[in-house]
């Protein structure tokens, strides 16, 4: 039920986020500010996702996205995370970062040790190659959205 929502359009300022060390993990995640994930469709739901993103007018990469409970606000309110798959030479905070959500992969788990939290994230990113690279889901990476300044996503 909670799919219907996808493929999910939004775009917004990269903020800081809470320090949990994602960078020093090697898996950076970019941060929405809490404006933009309040946008979100309330009941979406949380764990983890893969889709395509573009940081200002960049090229588009693949990215997974992390919907999870945030820790500043007891919990009580969502934070959105990307992790673009791409080598980026420096952080982009304050910049505009656009994506689309185009499909789950699992629920939010905890993990015994940063060890296995990482291997699951490996996991979730050879899913996310994986499933990018199926034909309907390439199309998405040409959409209007990522290349016109005021693109609105067209209907599918
Ligand atoms: P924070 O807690 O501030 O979000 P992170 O450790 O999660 O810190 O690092 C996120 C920042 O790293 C992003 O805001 C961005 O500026 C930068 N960054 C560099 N490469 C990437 C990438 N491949 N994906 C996401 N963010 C990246
Ligand atoms: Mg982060």
């Amino acid at each position: 039920a909670a799919m219907r929502h996808l493929p999910y359009f939004c775009r917004g300022e990269v903020v800081k986020g809470f320090g949990r060390g994602s960078k020093e993990l090697g898996i950076p995640t970019a941060n929405f500010s809490e404006q933009v994930v309040e946008s979100f469709p309330s009941d979406i739901s949380t764990g983890i996702y893969y889709g395509w993103a573009c940081v200002g007018n960049g090229d588009v990469h693949k990215m997974v996205l992390s919907i999870g409970w945030n820790p500043f606000y007891k919990n009580i309110k969502k934070s959105v995370e990307t992790h673009i798959i791409h080598t980026f030479k420096d952080d982009f905070y304050g910049e505009i970062l656009s994506i689309v959500i185009i499909g789950y992969i699992r629920s939010e788990k905890n993990f015994s040790s940063s060890d296995a939290l990482i291997s699951a994230i490996q996991e979730d990113i050879e899913e996310a190659k994986r499933q990018l690279d199926l034909p309907e889901h390439l199309k998405l990476k040409e959409d209007n959205f990522f290349h016109l300044p005021e693109g609105k996503p067209v209907n599918h």
